[in-house]
Formats: structure tokens, C-alpha cells, sequence
């Protein structure tokens, strides 16, 4: 049987590997909108749009109809050494059309954690064409996800992507998880908290030295770390403090981008401006693997003059603007205008998130947070105390496996149960993924 086949010769990523042979898979074998069919033909709504990105659905015939047309005419064709075709020069000028203005150059990988690396790489190797090889190193956060790869790995802050694999790797400080809820002390107001995260980084700066620090990474809403809201003022202090160091801002909105939070990027909602901006998932509806990376002017001028120096930038993937990618990429940005997708998780926001803000009252509900149409129920053992169960995320991976039974598909991150579901969700749609959690 299929699943005999798994077991037999899959290795799963984020999966007890032991538990997995004895359960086995669960195998999703269609798509229609935004739900999802498996062997046994049961129907669930993909709650979590897959992994937080398929805007459109899984049914998009436009996409297939890009793919096989670009398939037909060039399948593959790479970018390096002066090579281009049309799907990724127009992809990197749409992009440049909607992100914002000071974001204007465009660098593509397949992968948000390659999108991370290469950004890392971007940063280490413009501060040395800058004459200051000391500019090196990166703050991030606690419950921060910027993938897996070696130097991405580094920058995410969540213990079991460190733990046995030797990361961090990279210089990399990681400072308190901007969530109020779960980090504010005792009689602390929020503006207080905020202003204790600002002085936190602050400090830190100062004591490596402002010119040892290279770049400040973070998620505008954290994502897989548990979806966090950031206090009131967080992001334009932060802002401001990279400005006052010379320190470059990297807003990781491979979740965040594309309407996720209601906006098409979250800088544009929480009011900054980055100098880098990662993008991927909603960037294709995950329909092929994509992610670019923005970068200003003033950045992609450091670079561009030491590649004349050097003779080139000695950085790249085979995949680097797949035409097919690029081709899927560029449909499926031209559907999320179209359709207004943004304008929908901006008209949804409050029935999503006021419904789901019903279960609070639950014992076993802490805090239901969220923005736009990402939203995350941390569980808890005791609601006074806000103490977790044991072991961590347990509780919260029981209750997703229940909302699997009642045909939604969540995502138990930590103590979290997310919800992300596709930008195409109908009003309808909302009413009975709230209902189906409810259950
Ligand atoms: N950055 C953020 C904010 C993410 O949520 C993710 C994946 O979930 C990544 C980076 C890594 O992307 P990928 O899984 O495509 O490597």
C-alpha cells in the first residue's frame, strides 16, 4: 500500500520518525478551493492554507495554465552570468511595483530558508565591499522562524531547530519574543513592555558594538514560532534604533507578504521600512517552490560595485528565477490583485478574528490572538497562572488532531493551534472554520 511505501522509505521533515512508522501517513490525495481530499475521500478545509500559503486555493486553473504554457515554451533556463528570461524579469519588476517604493532590486532563491542564507550572505558580503569586516553579526528573536538551512537555521530562535544540529552557527543574538501576553511582567502595562524590548535591544547593541552588528532580522507578525502580535510601537522603534546604528532591517514576511495581515506587507501595516525584504509561499500560492528577496538601492549598490571588484557575485541556485516558478509566481500575484484578495482578509479580519476570540472564555484557552486572517489559540494548563502543559505543545497537538477529525486542518505550533487559511475564504467559509474549531 501507499502507506506501507512511506514508511518503508520516506523520511518526513518535522515528524517523529518512530511515531510516524507506527501511525502512518496521512495522505492527501486532491484539492478543490480551499479544501482538501484524502484516500478515504474525506473532505477537510485547509485551514493552515497548506504551510500558511496558498493564497488561491488548490483548484487555480490559471496557475496550471501558466505552468504547462512556460513548460511548453521554456521549461527551464537559469539566470547566471548575465542570462534571462521573460518570467523572471517580469516577476522581479512586479514585485517591484508592490512592495514598497524604496525596495526596488530583486534576488530569487526556491526557498524561504535559501531566501534567509542568501540574505545573510548579502549582509556579510556588502559590509566587507564596505572596508568593515567587523559588521557581521545578526540580532533576532526568540520564537522567530527564518528556516532550516545552515545560516537560516542560526537566525531561527526556537530551541528544537538548534538543539542536535549545532546552531546556532552564525554570530546571532537572539532578544525576548515581542508577545505582551505571554512576556509582560507582573503590572506591566504594554507601552511599558515595549519600551523594555526597545531598551533590551538597545543595550545589546551597544554592548557587542554597533559596529560589530550587520543586521537586524524579524517576522512583522511571528508565524511558525506561534503567531505573535507585536506591541504598540515595537516595530518603529526598532526601526529607528537600526537607523541610529547603521544596522541594516530585514522584515522576514515569507507568511506576513501578500495580504496575510490585511495589508499586502506587514512593514506597511506596523509602519517601517526595511532595507530587506524576504517573500515566498503566498508569493505562488506554493504552487512551485519561490522566494525573492527586495533590496534597496543604497544596499544593492554596496554589492553591485564589489561584483565589479570581484568579477561576480559568487552566489546563486540552479533555481534561481525558475521560468516555471517565476511564470506561477507572476499569475498568482495578478489573481491576488485581481480578486482583491487583500481587500478580503482586510473585510474578514473581524469576523475571523471576533469569532475565534468566543473561545477565550474556554479553561483551556489563554489568549486567541491574531490579525488579518492568521490568527493562533495558545492553550494552557492553568489560565491564571498562563502555566503551559506538559510537555510543551502536547495539548495543543491533541486539539489539532481533534479539529482534523472534525474536517479542519489547523497546525499545532507549541502551545499554539494556528489557523492561516487560503485569502479566497468566503464569509461563509470563515463561519465554518469557527465552527468546525468550536467543535
Ligand atoms: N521565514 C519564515 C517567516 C517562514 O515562516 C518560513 C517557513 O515557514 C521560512 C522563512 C522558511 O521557508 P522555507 O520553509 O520555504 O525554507
Amino acid at each position: 500500500s501507499l502507506a506501507a511505501a512511506d514508511i518503508a522509505h520516506s523520511m518526513h521533515p518535522y515528524t517523529n520518525m518512530r511515531a510516524h512508522e507506527q501511525q502512518g501517513p496521512m495522505i492527501i490525495t486532491r484539492g478543490s478551493g480551499i479544501h482538501v481530499y484524502d484516500t478515504n475521500g474525506k473532505e477537510y478545509i485547509e485551514g493552515m492554507a497548506g504551510l500558511w500559503s496558498v493564497a488561491v486555493g488548490f483548484s487555480e486553473q490559471r496557475l496550471v495554465d501558466a505552468a504547462t504554457k512556460q513548460m511548453q515554451e521554456l521549461p527551464y533556463y537559469h539566470t547566471f552570468a548575465h542570462k534571462a528570461h521573460e518570467p523572471q524579469i517580469r516577476l522581479a519588476e512586479k514585485l517591484a511595483e508592490m512592495t514598497p517604493a524604496n525596495l526596488t532590486k530583486c534576488f530569487f532563491t526556491n526557498s524561504g530558508s535559501e531566501a534567509n542564507d542568501t540574505v545573510v550572505k548579502m549582509v556579510w558580503y556588502m559590509n566587507n565591499a564596505l572596508g568593515r569586516p567587523e559588521k557581521k553579526k545578526f540580532l533576532a528573536r526568540n520564537k522567530g522562524y527564518h528556516g532550516i538551512t545552515v545560516a537560516s537555521g542560526s537566525l531561527t530562535g526556537l530551541a528544537g531547530n538548534h538543539r542536535d544540529f549545532d546552531l546556532p552557527a552564525i554570530p546571532v543574538t537572539h532578544l525576548t519574543t515581542p508577545h505582551f501576553w505571554r512576556y509582560g511582567l507582573d503590572g506591566e502595562s504594554e507601552v511599558e513592555f515595549t519600551a523594555r524590548l526597545l531598551k533590551e535591544a538597545e543595550d545589546t547593541i551597544l554592548a557587542e558594538g554597533p559596529e560589530t552588528i550587520g543586521a537586524f532580522i524579524g517576522e512583522p507578525v511571528m508565524g511558525a514560532g506561534g503567531v505573535m502580535v507585536p506591541p504598540e510601537g515595537y516595530w518603529p522603534g526598532i526601526a529607528a534604533l537600526c537607523k541610529k546604528y547603521d544596522i541594516l532591517l530585514v522584515a522576514d514576511e515569507v507568511i506576513n507578504g501578500f495580504g496575510r495581515l490585511g495589508t499586502a506587507f506587514g512593514c506597511e501595516k506596523y509602519g517601517f521600512e526595511p532595507d530587506i525584504l524576504v517573500l515566498s509561499k503566498q508569493i505562488s500560492s506554493s504552487y512551485m517552490p519561490l522566494a525573492a528577496i527586495m533590496v534597496t538601492e543604497e544596499v544593492y549598490g554596496a554589492i553591485a560595485d564589489n561584483t565589479a571588484k570581484l568579477g561576480s557575485f559568487g552566489h546563486g541556485f540552479t533555481g534561481s528565477g525558475h521560468p516555471v516558478a517565476a511564470a506561477v509566481g507572476l499569475e498568482n500575484l495578478k489573481i491576488i490583485e485581481e480578486r482583491d484578495l487583500i481587500g478580503n482578509a482586510a473585510r474578514l479580519e473581524e469576523q475571523f478574528q471576533t469569532g475565534l476570540r468566543q473561545y477565550s472564555d474556554h479553561p483551556l484557552v489563554g489568549e486567541v490572538r491574531g490579525v488579518g486572517l492568521i490568527a493562533g489559540l495558545e492553550l494552557v494548563a492553568d489560565k491564571a497562572t498562563r502555566k503551559s502543559f506538559e510537555p510543551a505543545g502536547m495539548m495543543a497537538a491533541k486539539a489539532s488532531a481533534f479539529c482534523t477529525e472534525e474536517g479542519l486542518i489547523s497546525r499545532s505550533v507549541y502551545e499554539t493551534l494556528a489557523l492561516c487559511p487560503p485569502l479566497i475564504v468566503t464569509e461563509d467559509d470563515v463561519a465554518e472554520i469557527i465552527l468546525r474549531m468550536g467543535r
